[in-house]
């Protein structure tokens, strides 16, 4: 038996999605980094560790993500893990395509490393290679058996686009063979490269899914996985006219942390220069108006006010001109556990 819950927003838990460098391997055609908005520096061990301690002054449970660009090319990442360690973080992630690069397995252990995080975007190498590049879908697969063979625990991340949709239900086997974990479903936003000439429609040139796509396939498709017993979650995008709305930058602790400095706190912002706080000689500070903050507050039918902003055509209106459902911010998420 499987139990989908919604997981609450909650200002005891910190999350902090730390970018150590925009650098990365790939070309993947949805990727979200903007070096243009993020930088390109990679970031020195002796940053990365005085950003850390700016966030183990907090006194709530903190969650350390480390991203890049691919954060295996980074060749202090293992340091890095061994001093958030260090500072008590509760849980360290490391988000990765694959590619494992500097012999990473080798240097941190499973009891410095929670999860290793991979990124595959089809069931198929012929769907998978076509978004993220030849050669990527069999290295993340061999990535990953080695990864388990050492003894870390994994999670596996399938962004879903209407060009890989229709193998979601393929993955099934796949996961279970693979022995992962937990999974992880996104749906393709309006960022980075995404962000260039969509109009929403539901063309084949068109990466984003409609709702009618996405309500039809990834609910069902999560359970199924979920009885497999790994952990499924994925974001909950639509909301009933009955379900209350929350905005995460108003009632969770989420900072998204780039190497130019930039941290926002809410990853649609992140195209845009409104971050509303930055480093500063090493000091976390808040930015001027106006910033992200402000958009926070903004009380809209729609739902989520960056939604609105940068993709409108997400949603539908009736008749009296009133949403026919509200767009759920991009950080709430279903989880399913089960098995
Ligand atoms: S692996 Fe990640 S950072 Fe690298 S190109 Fe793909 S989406 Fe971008
Ligand atoms: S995605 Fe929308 S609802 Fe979520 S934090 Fe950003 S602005 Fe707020």
């Amino acid at each position: 038996m499987t139990q989908t819950q919604t997981v609450a927003f909650s200002k005891n838990s910190t999350n902090i999605f730390f970018h150590i460098l925009t650098t990365c391997n790939l070309k993947c055609r949805h990727c979200y980094i903007n070096p243009a908005q993020h930088g390109k520096d990679t970031l020195p061990l002796p940053t990365i560790k005085a950003w850390l301690e700016a966030f183990s002054k907090n006194s709530n449970s903190k969650n350390l993500i480390l991203l890049g660009g691919e954060p295996t090319l980074h060749p202090e990442l293992a340091a890095a893990v061994k001093h958030a360690r260090g500072l008590g973080f509760a849980s360290i992630t490391i988000d990765t395509n694959g590619y494992l690069f500097g012999d990473i397995l080798a240097k941190v252990t499973p009891a410095e490393v929670d999860y290793f995080s991979f990124s595959l975007d089809g069931a198929t190498r012929e769907t998978n290679d076509q978004i993220r590049g030849a050669g990527s879908y069999e290295t993340c697969l061999e990535g990953i058996r080695r990864t388990i063979d050492r003894g870390f625990a994994t999670s596996l991340i399938y962004t879903i686009s209407s060009a890989n949709i229709h193998e979601l239900e393929m993955m099934v086997p796949l996961l279970d063979s693979l022995g992962v974990d937990r999974f992880f479903i996104q749906v393709i936003g309006l960022r980075g490269k995404s962000a260039v000439a969509q109009d929403g429609s539901d063309s084949p040139e068109s990466p984003q899914v409609s709702r009618t796509q996405w309500l039809a396939v990834v609910p069902g498709v999560a359970r199924k996985i979920a009885q497999h017993g790994i952990s499924v979650t994925y974001p909950k995008v639509f909301l009933n006219s009955d379900e209350k709305f929350e905005c995460a930058g108003t009632v969770a602790d989420n900072y998204f942390v780039f190497p130019n400095g930039r941290v926002y706190r809410c990853p649609l912002c992140e195209d845009f220069p409104i971050h509303s706080l930055c480093f500063q000689e090493n000091q976390l500070v808040p930015t001027a108006k106006l910033n992200e903050q402000d958009f926070f507050q903004l009380d809209i039918p729609e739902g989520c006010v960056m939604n609105k902003m940068i993709q409108p055509y997400h949603i539908s209106y009736g008749e009296e001109g009133v949403p026919e459902y509200k767009i759920a911010c991009c950080l709430l998420k279903e989880e399913i556990n089960g098995g």
